[in-house]
This record gives structure tokens, sequence and C-alpha cells, in this order.
């Protein structure tokens, strides 16, 4: 049995497809990884608000996992009652680009000095703004591939 969908909404059981928006509650106990509950409305969360009676929740936005990429239109009406946390600047993690431990270790063997973890950021983003260079070099010479000269 083969399913082409994600996750069935918690209220209304409708079927949540891949790589498409949903919400959850934003009471902690109610995401829970072992019954975590979704929803694929606001008003479905609404319904799931009314039973639960939660004080000061929201419904936060969130996207399933991805099977295939499709663009999803016409985003729902969002009530922005709550403190959702909604990254509108697109999808692309700000993940820490550098080997924490090898880089600790040249610094140290380098200098003697520590590193503090704040560094680690920081230098990703450097490497961020490099990279997004090299990116826009690549396509100029036509590339699909960054490579060293692009630097
Ligand atoms: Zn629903
Ligand atoms: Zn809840």
């Amino acid at each position: 049995m083969s399913e082409n969908f994600w996750r069935k909404c918690s209220v209304c059981k409708k079927e949540i497809g891949f790589d498409s928006k949903y919400y959850v509650c934003s009471v902690s106990s109610c995401s829970k990884k072992r019954a975590p509950v979704q929803f694929c409305s606001v008003s479905c969360w609404d319904s799931h608000n009314a039973v639960l009676n939660h004080k000061n929740a929201g419904a936060d936005e969130e996207r399933s996992p991805k099977r295939r990429r499709m663009v999803t239109s016409s985003p729902q009406p969002q009530s922005q009652n709550s403190q959702s946390i909604s990254n509108s600047s697109g999808d692309i993690p700000k993940d820490i680009l550098v080997v924490v431990s090898k880089l600790k270790a040249y610094i140290n063997t380098k200098s003697g000095m520590n590193t503090s973890a704040d560094v680690m950021p920081v230098l990703s983003d450097i490497i961020r703004v490099e990279c997004d260079k090299a990116i826009e070099s690549a396509k100029r010479s036509g590339r699909k591939t960054v490579m060293a000269r692009d630097f």
C-alpha cells in the first residue's frame, strides 16, 4: 500500500500531502513526538483549541516533508493572534557550515586560544556570502557546478 499523503488532519481527517502547508498547535504538549497533532487549516486548529481550551495558544504554520517538489498556491488566511514564528525569508537553512572541533583545534594549535561558540554562526555566514558569490560566478560561466576557481 503506497501512501500519497504525509499525515491526516487530527480534526477532520483530511489528508495532508507531502511538502505542503499544515498547522501545529503552539502548545508544546500537543506536539509530542509520540502522538503529534497536526491540522490542515487554522479552522481545524480552532476546533482543537475549542476542545482543549488552551490559553495563549496559536496555530503555527509548518511544512510537511517533501516527497516531490510542487508549488502550492493561495496561502490559507492565518490568524495572527499569537507569536507564531514564520520565516518568510524562504527555507534556506542557517546551519553551521564549519567543523567545530577542527576549527577549535586549529585555533588552539596555532595560538593556544579557546574559541567561543558564537564564532560558528558568524563564520558560517561568511562562508555563505562567499558561496553566493561563487554561485553567481558559476552561473555566469554557464556551469551547474561550483568550482574552486569561482572563489
Ligand atoms: Zn482538517
Ligand atoms: Zn493544542
